[in-house]
């Protein structure tokens, strides 16, 4: 609710504060029990900020994160760690969050360490369970991170997520480090879990496409704000906001009739230190009007739960 992430920028021999970089700037949504939350933008637009303050992996500057009732901003020292335990985090790049000098086994183990959970051999009895569970086999616990491919390892990464029985899971980029071909492996493993264990997941995606089938809802966030958030089927047969719209313009359309006018924007995504007053999106616009340029729109539902931040759609 309301969560921002301000960082100071500091410049000069004494560092004096000069300015602040609006990495995540108000933003509001629910994920419910048992979804897949897509949130979808461009890198530096404050959607990995997002997850990783939900798990306070980040201080967030102000805002609430309630978890089941219980606000995670205000927790410390045993609580949190017994909240952390409900939220995890799925990386990018499972070889860098992988330690290239510790089996999987010793991998997988630590976070049952940390929380102190079990014997010793309830431990590697878990580890070999879960190993199963990602597809993989026990007797892979002795090998290191480096003998096992990229698909493999976020095998790896997924079943460290788990360990600790959470919730929640943020999944930060998870297949984009992959290959195509493997990627899909991976969502069908991420979606069987999901069933099967009943995780509810937040899931950040650059690719509209990736997000598509794994979705129940999607938001979109651009420039630290989110500007379209609704259901997944919604945000593809009608997508509102324009900076959505170019986004899925770029999407290849699984409907060959489709006829998809492919929107280019123009310019880049403007500096988070010096964001552009109004609507954020206003200097890459196709409809720009003078009260975009000075207004903020604001972030409401215009039906059925399809939230849009644009001018465009005021009553
Ligand atoms: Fe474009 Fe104006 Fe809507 Fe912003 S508020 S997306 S500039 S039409
Ligand atoms: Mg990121």
């Amino acid at each position: 609710k309301n969560l921002k992430k301000y960082y100071p920028i500091t410049g000069g021999v004494f560092g004096k504060e000069v300015g602040v970089v609006k990495a995540v700037d108000d933003v509001s949504f629910t994920v419910k029990k048992g979804e897949t939350f897509g949130l979808v933008g461009e890198s530096g637009c404050g959607k990995s900020t997002t997850g990783r303050s939900l798990l306070r992996l980040i201080e967030p500057t102000s805002g609430e994160v309630v978890f089941d009732g219980t606000d995670v901003i205000g927790l410390q020292g045993e609580a949190l760690r017994k909240m952390r335990r409900n939220m995890q985090i799925v990386f990018q790049d499972p070889f860098a969050s992988l330690n290239p000098r510790h089996n999987i086994g010793k991998i997988l183990e630590e976070p049952l360490l940390v929380h102190g959970i079990g014997s010793s051999s309830e431990r590697k009895q878990r580890v070999r369970e879960l190993l199963e569970v990602v597809g993989l086999s026990g007797y892979h616990a002795t090998r290191y991170p480096h003998q096992f491919s990229g698909g493999q390892r976020q095998r790896i990464g997924i079943a460290r997520a788990l360990m600790l029985n959470p919730k929640l899971i943020v999944a930060d980029e998870p297949v984009s480090a992959l290959d195509v071909s493997i990627q899909s492996q991976v969502l069908n493993l991420m979606q069987d879990l999901q069933r099967d264990l009943g995780l509810t997941y937040l899931f950040i995606a650059h690719d509209l496409s990736v997000v598509r089938h794994i979705s129940d809802r999607v938001g979109v966030m651009y420039l630290g704000r989110l500007v379209e958030l609704t259901r997944s089927e919604e945000l593809y047969r009608n997508p509102l906001h324009p900076y959505t719209r170019s986004l899925l313009s770029a999407v290849p359309s699984p409907d060959p009739d489709a006829v998809r006018e492919r929107i280019i924007l123009q310019g880049d995504v403007p500096s988070p230190a010096n964001p552009p007053t109004g609507c954020t999106f206003h200097t890459r616009c196709p409809h720009v009007t003078d009260e975009c340029q000075q207004v903020r729109p604001e972030f409401r539902d215009v039906g059925g739960g399809h939230f849009v931040a644009c001018h465009l759609y005021n009553a």
